[in-house]
């Protein structure tokens, strides 16, 4: 070890699932498979070029005015980012200073302890049972914060708001952070709590329903106090996150409730008729309400399975750790490919049902 190394901050990183170059049928990042609203394209071919000589709007009010018109709370409840990662990110940098460790489920999103680490935030996670459900009575004992993701990531489950209401509660004292990536897809979002916990920070992204993972720009919703808190850390570390291109086509997005709604409507669709097919194929999977469905197949090895799929040009993510080590994460993509994925399922199964492989 160099002497100057002593003196580096090391961390392990996020791994991100594969972005393959070349054309292959995409089922491991869970981005949506339909382009963003038209008003997006038409947006972008219409900015004029010669605003980037500018810096961009450092409070994003555009933005932050059409995202507090959507969803109905005031625009100084409202912060956005550089994709859900940038507002969690700075939420826990913000947020999570206590010394007491802050909770998260075992199995979920796996940046949540990643940024523990790097910013050297005490966790303990807790454990999901045997059906890979949050226990919320586990999230009632002291700590420095809470943060899930619901639904839950890998797993799909949606908890229903009574819960996590229970959750934030029995947490007032510290902040309790949820990440509604997929709330769109799921039930009832937890930003109908924010006027009453002033201790709630509900995050989202445009990345998933939204169609817009390569714009890069996520949210966060609460009360005025913790955004003004939020903002604080940003403008002393950044004041310019949100480029010029993502604050106009964001607000473009956000004002086409209808192309919105119907394209969470055909995932949705496209998400049902699945789980049917996996049914079929003998696949297991937990109840899914989000644009994924996390699988299992009692006679086929997942990470074999993953591999085989690879090999085929269809991309699914699969993490082999513990507990989760025979389960698969399947984006639902649009039907056509998930034709090709069933099509190439039973082969798969077949064959090595007749013992021809
Ligand atoms: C996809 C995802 C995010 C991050 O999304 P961004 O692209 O950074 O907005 C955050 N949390 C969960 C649980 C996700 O699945």
């Amino acid at each position: 070890m160099r002497e100057y190394e002593r003196n580096i901050r090391k961390v392990e990183p996020y791994v991100p699932g594969e972005q393959p170059q070349n054309k292959v049928i995409k089922l491991n990042t869970n981005e949506n498979p339909y382009p963003p609203s038209p008003k997006v394209a038409k947006a972008l071919a219409e900015m004029d070029t010669d605003r980037l000589r500018l810096y961009p709007d450092p409070a994003c009010t555009a933005l932050t005015e059409a995202l507090a018109d959507f969803y109905h709370v005031n625009p100084d409840q409202v912060f956005v980012g550089v994709g859900s990662d940038d507002v969690l990110s700075m939420c826990f940098l913000t947020f999570f200073n206590s010394k007491k460790p802050i909770f998260f489920p075992d199995i979920t999103y796996s940046f949540y302890k990643v940024w523990a680490e790097l910013y050297r935030i005490p966790y303990e996670c807790q454990k999901l049972d045997g059906d890979f459900r949050l226990v919320k009575e586990d999230y009632y004992k002291e700590n420095g914060g809470v943060i899930f993701p619901n639904p839950n990531a890998p797993t799909a489950i949606y908890e229903e708001l009574d819960a996590v209401e229970d959750i934030i509660r029995a947490n007032q004292d510290v902040i309790v952070i949820v990440d509604e990536a997929y709330v769109d897809f799921a039930g009832r979002s937890a930003i109908e709590l924010v006027g009453r916990y002033e201790n709630l920070i509900v995050v989202q992204t445009f990345s998933k329903a939204r169609s817009m993972a390569g714009m890069r720009i996520g949210y966060a919703i609460a009360s005025p106090r913790l955004i003004r808190y939020l903002n604080d850390a940003k403008y002393s570390f950044n004041s310019y996150t949100m480029n010029q291109a993502a604050l106009i086509c964001g607000v473009e997005a956000v004002k086409d409730r209808e192309y919105f709604e119907e394209g969470i409507h055909k995932i949705v669709m496209t998400r049902e008729w699945a789980k049917g097919r996996f049914e079929k194929l003998g696949f297991r999977f937990l109840e899914s309400n989000a644009n994924f469905i996390f699988a299992t197949h009692p006679e086929y090895d997942a990470g074999e399975l993953f591999e085989a799929l690879k090999e085929n040009g269809i991309y699914v993510r699969y993490w082999g750790s513990e507990r989760i080590e025979q389960y698969l994460r399947i984006t639902i993509g649009t039907r056509e490919e998930m034709e090709t994925l069933f099509g190439f399922l039973e082969k798969y199964v077949g064959r090595r049902k007749t013992g021809q492989c």
